[in-house]
């Protein structure tokens, strides 16, 4: 291998970037992103920059001083429009041509969007850095009426940060309990309570039809026919894989690139990150598309391995994330569903302080933690080895022995 072509200037290409410099690759790397940006984090886009705590170099996931060591030519705002798979190689949106000896598709996501999004100021989404600078002027000034749309990860984090700038804050949420597919009932309505507590408006079981206004946004109006007021609005209701310029390129796309267990989705072709849709092993071969930071990270290291040569197992994690939203550190691992068997093993709902854990078919699925980062830490560790059910409950009951 002498080249690589890496599309998508963001977390897991670069990850996986540093990943090849590391494995000994001292080839030539191309890096092509379609934001005029070099690479940035986005966790803080909904917290720390959001809320005015960080400028925007603390954000760089490359720190200036340290891009000529990297070696990478990067090609900024300048989309990748089509894969050839036989040639391995990719056209941009100038018209050029790079090839390489391997390609890693890292593309990311997009958020989804409402009827009218666009045409109206003051309704915003959050992706990019160029969302969160405007998100953020606004939020800095008088306060306002921000209505947030989805209590997701988005919803939830933008909704933490607008209150404590002193804004009005109604989640609208269409689901009877926020969260309830990953989180089930329990935990979901605990998500829920937390935004209750601080003072923010959570209404669940409510749609939007609309959205009001001329030229900027006035109000939202709801399926009950009522209208909220609103000078912001923010949409958080998931993304959806960058996958359409690669449609004609042969690869199998289906709600992202589909790739093997060592994300590869054709011979020298890689896919990382939110758009990756691979086969995971820990997970019984189940195809597995994760749109967090850890797995981003990961898989875009793993690459950069199995690119150098130095990879031969597969890319097998149990997945990771946190969130952060007012006072409170949330944090899952594994894959647990909705429906799946729930413990709490340490603390207590009241104290606001627990871990618990999930289960299904005998086996252990995953460990939710609120202020408990350190379980989760153990438990994901007990997922990596396959625990079961029982193994899980026994450590639980080890554990608390110990410490009484
Ligand atoms: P992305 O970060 O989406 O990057 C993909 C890049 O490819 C983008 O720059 C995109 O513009 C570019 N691109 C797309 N199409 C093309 C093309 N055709 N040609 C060239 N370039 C292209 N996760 C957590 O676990 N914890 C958190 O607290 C957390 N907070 C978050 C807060 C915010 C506001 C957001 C938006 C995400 C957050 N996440 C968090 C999720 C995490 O940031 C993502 O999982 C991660 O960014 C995924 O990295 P990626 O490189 O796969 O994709
Ligand atoms: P999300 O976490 O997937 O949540 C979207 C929410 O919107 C869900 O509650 C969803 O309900 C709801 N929804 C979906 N379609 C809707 C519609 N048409 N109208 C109203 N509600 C709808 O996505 P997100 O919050 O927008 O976050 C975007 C991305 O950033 C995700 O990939 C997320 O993982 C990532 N992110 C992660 C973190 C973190 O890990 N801490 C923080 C910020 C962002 P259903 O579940 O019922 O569909």
């Amino acid at each position: 291998m002498n080249s690589v072509v890496i599309v998508g200037a963001s977390l897991a290409g670069i990850r996986c970037a540093g990943s090849l410099r590391r494995s000994g690759f001292d080839g030539s790397i191309a890096l092509v992103g379609d934001e005029p940006h070099r690479p940035y984090d986005r966790p803080p886009l909904s917290k720390q920059y959001l809320n005015g705590d960080w400028d925007v170099d603390r954000l760089h996931l490359v720190q200036p001083d340290a891009w000529d060591e990297l070696d990478v030519t990067l090609h900024a705002s300048n989309a990748a429009v089509a894969l050839d798979v036989a040639a391995t190689a990719v056209t941009l949106a100038d018209g050029s041509v790079i090839a390489g000896d391997a390609i890693v598709l890292a593309t990311g996501a997009r958020p989804r969007t409402l009827p009218r999004s666009d045409a109206l100021a003051g309704v915003h989404v959050l992706r990019t850095l160029d969302d969160a600078s405007m998100l953020r002027a606004e939020l800095g000034g008088e306060a306002k009426k921000v209505v947030v749309i989805g209590a997701g990860f988005i919803g939830a984090e933008a909704a933490a940060t607008a209150h404590r700038a002193g804004h009005q804050v109604t989640i609208i949420e269409a689901a009877t309990v926020p969260m309830e597919r990953g989180l089930g009932p329990v935990i979901g309505t605990i998500c829920g309570d937390l935004h209750r507590e601080e003072g923010v408006d959570l209404r669940l079981s409510t749609g939007v039809t609309s959205l009001l206004g001329h030229d900027a946004i006035t109000g939202v109006e709801l399926d009950d026919g009522s209208v909220l007021d609103a000078d912001i609005v923010v949409i958080g209701i998931g993304v959806v894989p960058n996958t359409e310029w690669l449609h004609g390129s042969g690869l199998t796309i289906d709600n992202g690139i589909v790739a093997n267990e060592y994300c590869e989705a054709a011979p020298n072709v890689y896919a990382a990150g939110d758009v990756a849709r691979w086969t995971n092993p820990m997970f019984a071969g189940e195809l597995m598309r994760v749109e967090h930071w850890e797995n981003a990270v990961e898989q875009g290291n793993y690459v950069g391995r199995r690119i150098a040569g130095i990879e031969t197992e597969a890319f097998a994690p149990v997945p990771w994330f946190w969130s952060d939203q007012y006072s409170y550190k949330l944090q899952l691992a594994g894959r647990p569903t909705g429906t799946d068997d729930m413990k709490i093993i340490d603390g207590s709902i009241e104290e606001k302080r627990f871990a618990a854990i999930f289960g299904r078919n005998g086996m252990l699925t995953g460990v939710f933690g609120l202020n408990r980062p350190k379980h989760v830490m153990q438990y994901r560790m007990q997922m990596t080895q396959g625990a079961t059910w029982d193994d899980a409950l026994a450590f639980a009951e080890a554990a608390a022995a110990k410490k009484s």
